[in-house]
């Protein structure tokens, strides 16, 4: 996280609702309503004993947070970060339920987190406590109920984990529980690279009603875990982008005439990081937000780009892959100086959209080819993105408010027709 170098807020929640604020005016939106979605519906609060491998018993926090379930079952995933606190959890279960709304799939908004270190834990630490875990959140989830998936760092394994401890605890196999799995335990095709590949989608539309040539043009990519790798291949692949500059949580690489990603990619499993690349200048992550670059891509953590350093933003396009990488500061700044930002709950949907058409092949027990997968993925993500930009355009307002605005409607109205309110 970026520390706070003006009096800005910080706190992820405060900011999620104060989002939520600014399209509540603009819809009109009844007092009720409006208070209602301010806060999240339930949240469970764990405590996780896990056995150690030196024998010693470590007792973990844990959260659930399930936000908002008038659209469908709750849905979202778990964060292991040692940063966690039960109010980044609420932010993200927030986001989650307007994710889940702006690509209008049936599904709410929830988040869960473990406050933990995993780079210092083994697999087999790890995998403990991914079971404590559900034994503890086994209860509130479930396929008709909520639907955990993967985020920052956790991954296919540890969803396969937490599916099996889920099946101890109800008898049977439950693969509907849980998104993001292996391929082996009911996973589905194109869920990997889904995050990052719907964000190209929505990089591609923006960049068709702004007349960029995506062909050539520049991209930097802040964070290099699964969106960001899949950022940089999948930019090249599918727009022709070059990509300058990428950074991890221990530095950057620059090289002016393009970086392969496949050989970061290779650099960073062998030696944990980009940074010591080949034939790349060293470059570091505030350094890399302020380069000359036609797309931007923040995809590691909330709160890196806010009043301080968004004067400095000369990216054309900021394409958010992360979630909350932007405060509302910065965001009326970028929006005056003309950065075009594509806001992570519409530009990171493809993740939920996926996991979403796990959902339905683990219902079905049918599984789709990989084009199939892509082909919807695409559908969504073009009609979420242009749902957006009509609404920018309509109220002429800036694409994180416009976003707010659709998918806040189409909550509101769920809640309505419930007669909640
Ligand atoms: N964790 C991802 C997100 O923030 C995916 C959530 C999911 O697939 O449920 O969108």
């Amino acid at each position: 996280m970026a520390e706070a170098t003006t009096q800005e807020t910080l706190n992820p929640f405060a900011i999620a609702q104060a989002q939520l604020d600014k399209a509540a005016e603009i819809l009109h939106l009844e007092p009720a309503v409006h208070a209602l979605l301010r806060e999240p519906i339930r949240e469970l609060h764990v405590t996780l004993p896990v056995k150690m491998d030196d024998g010693t018993t470590k007792v973990f926090k844990g959260f659930r947070v399930q936000y908002n379930d008038a659209r469908g079952p709750t849905k979202g995933g778990i964060r292991f970060h040692p940063d966690e606190t039960i109010d980044t959890v609420r932010a993200l279960a927030a986001w989650m339920t307007w994710k889940t709304a702006v690509v209008d799939i049936p599904l709410g908004g929830a988040k869960g987190g473990v406050i933990c270190n995993p780079k210092e834990m083994s697999p087999a630490e790890l995998e403990r406590l991914s079971r404590a875990y559900i034994r503890q959140v086994g209860r509130i989830i479930g396929l008709e109920k909520d639907v955990p998936a993967p985020d920052v760092y956790t991954n296919p394994q540890i969803m396969a984990w937490m599916a099996d401890e889920y099946a101890f605890l109800k008898g049977y196999n439950e693969f509907g529980v849980i998104t993001g799995k292996p391929l082996a335990l009911g996973g589905s095709k194109g869920r990997n690279d889904a995050t990052a590949r719907g964000g190209m989608y929505v990089i591609r539309e923006a960049a068709k009603v702004l007349g960029i040539e995506t062909s050539g043009a520049t991209m930097a990519i802040q964070g290099f875990g699964n969106a960001g790798q899949y950022a940089a291949t999948l930019g090249r692949e599918l727009l022709g982008t070059v990509i300058v500059a990428v950074s991890d949580s221990k530095g950057g690489i620059y090289k002016a005439d393009g970086l392969d990603p496949d050989a970061v990619i290779r650099h960073k499993q062998e030696t944990g990081s980009v940074v010591g690349f080949p034939g790349a200048e060293p470059i570091s992550n505030a350094e890399l937000l302020e380069l000359e670059v036609d797309i931007l891509v923040p995809a590691a953590l909330e709160n890196v780009i806010t009043a301080a350093n968004a004067p400095n933003i000369k990216a054309r396009i900021s394409a958010e892959l992360a979630n909350g990488p932007t405060t509302p500061e910065a965001d009326e700044i970028l929006w005056k100086n003309g950065v075009y930002v594509l806001p992570d709950f519409l530009c990171n949907a493809g993740g939920v959209t996926v996991s979403y058409f796990e959902m339905v092949q683990n219902a079905y027990d049918y599984y789709w080819d990989l084009e199939t997968v892509h082909e919807r993925l695409d559908r969504k993500m073009t009609a979420a993105f242009h749902a957006v930009h009509e609404a920018a355009q309509r109220f002429d307002i800036d694409n994180r408010t416009a976003a707010y605005v659709v998918a806040v409607d189409r909550v509101a109205e769920a809640v309505r027709l419930r007669g909640w309110v």
